[in-house]
């Protein structure tokens, strides 16, 4: 199947990106193609299942038109600066325009060495890629802005990490790769013809009507701010924790990118924290949106030469456009939260009402999913199952007679109130411990099967399915995971 590639980020200057040859894989097997996505970007799904597929996949052969290139980026790892991360064990083969007309990239995940891959080995490991493809997956079905996965396969060379692992490659689909870090890149070398172009094709790219803007670049920064505070409340009112949300890692188009030690929280507790190697808490749950505009500061100060020719002026631009996070950040979160728990209308104390029950599920080591989808059973009078989750029920009722007081000017009927809250409080999400289950079972025994259950029962994550509950349950305590590694 020809597959039509249109390579953007290609034709510019040399000094973006580096040649790289994705490695052959000795005896490639598919684990899954993602047919839906496939189709969406004009691929017939047979033929990625084929043999020529599986080679273009796993890395055996590069499609016609492909360019396989790396990218370079620098990073602020930790709070950190690192001058020069770029892809290292990350190809991208190309852009295809898909049905609906937009430019996609298509990267092969895990393909081995590259000019940036410094010490690393350029592979990746079976388990982190079955992760990334459920969890971004799961995170699309959500409908939160993310990658996607296309294809996963193994590739049938073991991968050296602390054990020996088998091998493995995602096909991973974005808008595009192009990170804050990658700003930062050219601003380290103090490049500005570099920051310019590429701000040029970022706005062609995810923001064109920027372009027409009086002050283009300043409503690109806008525009970014904008698409990174509606993710993070994204995140929040699903219980996502990102884990690593160092600024190589915070796609410029908004969209959820690298999926690591990723998470998302059972218990309610904003300082909850997976990452093995987040040891101080600084990608906390509740820490994310803070990081987020730490991490738009680093963007505007990449930006800073293309903001005003003067540099005070400059300052005070980027300093104006950063002050706009807050409020849409908490008119997201706020509105998300007033959703969740069942509100169309706006009023003074919703806030507060929302900030109590929260306060009130981290005291009582709440569920955060299971809570928030039984409030829509509670809307219609059923209170047990929700009560029933707080140690102190008590603590429950306290806040439930506030709320249906609120409810009561809310003007709502109560059966579609039930129905607009189920559809923003799922039912599913991608749990800690069956994530766990299910890599142990691939990686230990080839059993793919519950890969596939979950994948299929995240793909709706808002219905109620009847025999999956044990999907829904948050873990025993013999079943918790501590910590998350990547
Ligand atoms: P991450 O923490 O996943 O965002 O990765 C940080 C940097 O390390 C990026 O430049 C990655 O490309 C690079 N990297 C991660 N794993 C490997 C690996 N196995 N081989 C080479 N480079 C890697
Ligand atoms: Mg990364
Ligand atoms: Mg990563």
């Amino acid at each position: 199947m020809p597959i039509t590639f249109d390579n953007s980020y290609a034709r510019l200057p040399p000094r973006f990106f580096a040649p790289a040859h994705p490695l052959r894989s000795p005896s490639p097997t598919l684990i899954r193609i993602n047919a839906a996505l496939a189709v969406e970007l004009g691929f017939d799904p047979e033929w990625l299942g084929s043999t020529a597929g599986l080679d273009m996949l796993s890395g055996r052969s590069i499609a016609e038109g492909a360019e396989p290139i790396a990218q370079a980026y620098a990073g602020h790892q930790f709070g950190n600066l690192v001058p020069q991360l770029g892809d290292g064990r990350a190809i991208l083969l190309g852009e295809v325009i898909d049905g609906a007309g937009r430019r996609r990239d298509v990267q092969l995940k895990g393909a081995g060495r590259t000019a940036f891959s410094r010490g690393g080995d350029g592979r990746a490991a079976l388990g982190p890629v079955l992760r990334e493809y459920l969890v971004s997956e799961a995170m699309a079905a959500l409908g939160v802005p993310t990658t996607r996965a296309l294809a996963a396969v193994t590739t049938g060379e073991p991968v050296v990490r602390e054990t020996v692992l088998p091998g493995a490659m995602l096909t991973r689909v974005a808008s595009s790769h192009i990170r804050v870090g990658t700003f930062q890149y050219f601003a380290a070398r103090e490049d500005v013809e570099a920051i310019r172009l590429l701000a040029d094709h970022v706005i062609v790219r995810h923001y064109p009507a920027a372009a027409t803007e009086e002050r283009p670049y300043r409503a690109l920064l806008d525009a970014v701010i904008n698409a990174q505070a509606h993710l993070v409340a994204r995140w929040l009112l699903l219980g996502f924790i990102h884990g690593v949300m160092n600024t190589d890692n915070m796609s410029v188009a908004g969209e959820t990118i690298d999926y690591g030690p990723c998470a998302f929280m059972d218990a309610y507790d904003p300082a909850t924290v997976f990452s093995s190697i987040d040891r101080t808490g600084r990608y906390a749950y509740g820490n994310q949106p803070r990081i987020a505009h730490w991490n738009l500061t680093r963007l505007a100060e990449a930006l800073l030469p293309l903001l005003d020719e003067d540099q005070d002026a400059a300052v005070e631009e980027a300093q104006d456009a950063l002050g706009g996070y807050g409020s849409l950040f908490e008119q997201a979160y706020f509105g998300g939260l007033r959703r969740k728990i069942g509100l169309m209308s706006e009023e003074r104390g919703d806030v507060e009402l929302i900030n109590t029950l929260l306060t009130r599920m981290t005291e009582n080591e709440v569920d955060f999913t299971l809570s928030f989808r039984a409030l829509g059973r509670a809307a219609l009078g059923e209170d047990e199952p929700a009560r029933a989750l707080f140690i102190d029920p008590t603590a429950f009722d306290a806040w439930t007679s506030e709320w249906r007081s609120r409810l009561s000017r809310d003007g709502q009927d109560a059966e579609a109130r039930r129905r607009a809250m189920e559809q923003v409080n799922p039912a599913f999400i991608p749990r800690n411990h069956h994530v766990e289950a299910m890599i142990a079972a691939a990686v230990e025994r080839q059993d793919f099967s519950r890969f596939d259950r979950m994948l299929d029962v995240l793909s709706r994550p808002y219905e109620d399915q009847p025999g999956a509950e044990d999907l829904a349950t948050p873990p025993q305590p013999h079943e918790r995971v501590a910590a998350t590694f990547c």
